[in-house]
Order: C-alpha cells, then structure tokens, then sequence
C-alpha cells in the first residue's frame, strides 16, 4: 500500500487529452488517471549528468564540471541561496534544460504546467511511453525549461531554506490575531496575514502541494486553498482568479493564482493563512523571516468632528481629529510625529502637529488629538506629512 502511494501516476495518453481543445468529455476532467497501468522503469535518460559532491566543491566548481550555468544547477536541484553543499549528495544538470524530482502525486501535465512546456516535450525528452509509470524521486530531462522559476523561490524564500515561502512580496498590513475588522467593525480572530500588494499581482505557492479547492466563500472573496505534506494548507483570499485547477499538484514558486479585492475588503490585498489541519497559525512563524531595519508606515484619517469646547474658561471651537498608524514594516516603531493639516470654509489651511508611540511591528494602534480651529468652519483634514523613528 505504501509503495502504490508512492507512486507518481503518469498517464500519457491521459495527460495529452488534457491538452487537447477538442477533449471535453468527463474521461479528461480528471487529471488523476482512473487506472496506474503495470510498473515499467524508465530507462536510464543519458542527457541527465550527476555529479556526487566531494568535500570542498562549490555550486561554481561542479557546474564548471558538468558544463551548465550555476543559476540552472540551483534551479535542477532545488538549491537555496545560501545552502552549503553536503559531501555525498547527489546533484543533477543537463545541457538541454532543467531535471526534475518527481514528487508524490505529481503528473507530467502537473510538470508541463511548472515548468510553462508541453507533455509531449517532457515525454519525448525521457522516452516515457503511453501507459508507463514514473515513480516519486525519479529524475526527468525538462528541455528548454528556464531557471527564472527558481530564481522567484529564492526571492521569497530570502535565500533559505524552508517548506514555506512568502506566497509574493509586500507589506504585511494586518497581522495574524485578534482585531478589529476594519471594514465590519467588529472584533474577530484574523486567521490569517494581510499584503499590501495592487490588483493583478502574481500569487506563487507557498509549499509544493496539490491545489485542494477554489471558489467563494463569505467575506474572503475567491479562496484557492493548497494541501501540503504533513497536514498542512495554505489559503490565499481576496482573489481575482486561480490559474490552476483542483487536483493539480503545484511545486514551491509556481504562478497558482492573480490577487484581487473580491469579498469583505478594504482594498486590494492578499490574504494568507497557514493551518495546521484545520487551524490557523501564525504564518510569519513558518515564513523566511525577512529584517528590514527601516520602519515604514501609513498615517490615516479616520474621521473627524468639530465642536465647540471651553477649555481654560475660555470657548473656543476645536476639530477632533481620528487617525490610525500602520506599521508596514518588520520593525517596532519607537516614536512617531504626524503633520495634519486643516482646511477651512474660507479656504484658509493651517497645520498642526502630533505625536505618540510604541507600534508593534505590521501592527497598527489608533489615536486622536484636538486641534484648536478659533471660530473656523473646518472643511476637511489631511495627513501632509510624518516621520517615523526606531531605536
Ligand atoms: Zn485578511
């Protein structure tokens, strides 16, 4: 039982329907071919080259050795930035294209789709016939595949290495916990983390894993939900669309979907959560922590009242001015101080100054302070200016 599950079942003929635009029938909706046809070994591909790691060789040395580029050699053998090179391990390169590692649950449509190639490519370039099964762990020649895909699991990986890598880059505006729902109002657990990124941005799978579901679901908008190895899943909300399908097994990095703004939002944004089975963690406990030693944030105005008010047994009218701090960076900020500027009926404007503290890093607080405005009718306030400090 182990071992059938094991196996990486490859249909050719199946995989090429797929592909087909006159295929359409309920036989190739199914990318999980019904039936795994008696085991053949692939023959040995002799365009794959390995070399064994000795002590003292570097990424430069052994692609020198086996004549392909380092960028390619990182890409075929899922190496990290920063990855030291073990004595035995076993690496793979080829002049033509990329190798693969078949994994669990993996087809050559699931491949072709990684790596942007044909079926029949990948299935010319190993010899692999139809009704052949491949099993996980076998090497596979990927002609003309680009390392660009791999150099994107570096990027958001921060050059280590991880089960999970940031699903795209941007500011975290909403920490995983409890909060204030920002449009509702209400206090809830937010399960998960918001990105600050604008509609149409690519969303990269966080984990290899098979896309689990897609569709709506109430306030997170279009939801692709991704099942990792070990009872984990990844959920990316607020989507535009999926560019994957149900069942299709995705490797670290691949292009699974388009953010967007659809559902209970705010604005444009990514929602990510990780679950360990069906609860939600702090994802930024799995994610490659990345330090940026320069706070950043983003002041708002979130309302504003005029009033009359007697301070110091003198009347005067004063604005109450709401606003809202985010820290949008990976840093507490220390200190802070807020410009606003007032403009009034009469068209005349003035500024005035605030300040507070202590903002959590991607936390926000919320705060507010009285401008004195002498008998003006204020018609509307704005942030013109803030710094933001860290000690
Ligand atoms: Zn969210």
């Amino acid at each position: 039982m182990a071992a059938l599950l094991d196996v990486v079942k490859v249909l050719f003929l199946a995989a090429t329907l797929l592909f087909s635009p006159v295929a359409s029938s309920a036989t190739t909706t199914d990318s999980t071919p019904a039936t795994v046809p008696a085991t053949t070994w692939m023959p040995p591909n002799a365009d794959i080259l390995s070399h064994v790691v000795s002590q003292g060789e570097t990424l430069q040395s052994i692609a020198t050795a086996l004549g392909v580029t380092v960028r390619d050699l990182r890409a075929s053998n899922q190496i990290y930035g920063t990855d030291a090179l073990a004595t035995g391990t076993v690496l793979y390169g080829a002049k033509s294209g990329l190798v693969h590692t078949t994994k669990s649950g993996q087809t050559l449509t699931d491949i072709a789709a990684t790596y942007g190639v044909t079926v029949d490519a990948i299935a010319r370039a190993n010899g692999i016939a139809m009704s052949m099964t491949i099993f996980a762990g076998a090497q596979l020649l990927v002609p003309g595949a680009s390392a660009a895909f791999w150099d994107t699991v570096i990027i958001l990986s921060q050059g280590k290495a991880s089960q999970f890598i940031w699903p795209l880059q941007g500011a975290v505006v909403s920490p995983f916990g409890w909060r204030t729902h920002p449009v509702l109002g209400i206090r809830q657990h937010h399960d998960g983390i918001d990105i600050d990124v604008p509609e149409g941005t690519t969303v990269y799978a966080s984990a290899a894993g098979e896309v689990y579901s897609y569709g709506e679901q109430p306030g997170l908008g279009n939801v692709l939900i991704l099942e990792h190895a070990s009872g984990f899943y990844t959920l990316y909300g607020h989507l535009n669309s999926s560019l994957v399908v149900k069942g299709q097994y995705v490797e670290k990095g691949q292009k699974i979907a388009l953010s967007g703004n659809t559902g209970i939002s705010s604005g444009p944004h990514l929602h990510f959560e990780l679950r360990n089975g069906e609860f939600p963690v702090e994802p930024l406990s799995f994610l490659p922590f990345y330090y940026d030693p320069t706070p950043t944030a983003r002041f708002e105005i979130t309302n504003w009242t005029q009033d009359h008010y007697e301070y110091l047994h003198e009347y005067s009218d004063y604005a109450y001015v709401y606003y809202k701090v985010t820290n949008t960076g990976a840093v507490d900020i220390d200190y802070y101080e807020v410009w606003i500027e007032i403009r009034c009926a009469d068209g005349s404007t003035f500024q005035d100054w605030t300040n507070g503290s202590n903002v959590p890093r991607w936390g926000y607080l919320t705060d507010w302070t009285i401008i004195r405005v002498a008998g003006k009718r204020v018609v509307s306030v704005s942030v013109t200016r803030y710094e933001v400090h860290s000690y």
